[in-house]
């Protein structure tokens, strides 16, 4: 079985409160001009899925708890539970499951 890799989430503050992406969405952004060039970095967080990176960056940040897209449901490959409305990452194996 595949084991997931965590990702590298940036979390930056904008003049729109604050956004957060994975490093090369980040890099991305930045250089499209999307990221405002006052951008200031707030962390970085390692996480399996875009699902868990969001969650702690709402704690971090004081917002509503983090409520996932659609329904949990499990992951083809390894049975642990994934969003597939969501990013469709799974965390235990790294499958990456679509629609939903
Ligand atoms: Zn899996």
């Amino acid at each position: 079985m595949n084991q997931g890799t965590k990702q590298r989430f940036e979390a930056w503050r904008t003049e729109n409160g604050a956004t957060l992406g994975t490093t090369s969405s980040i890099a991305e952004q930045r250089s499209k001009g999307l990221l405002d060039a006052e951008a200031e970095h707030l962390y970085t967080i390692e996480a399996y899925t875009w699902e868990e990176a969001s969650a702690i960056h709402h704690l971090r940040m004081g917002f509503e708890p983090y409520k996932p897209q659609g329904c949990a449901k499990p992951c083809p490959k390894c049975m642990a539970l994934l969003y597939p409305e969501g990013s469709g990452q799974c965390w235990r194996c790294g499958h990456v499951a679509h629609g939903g």
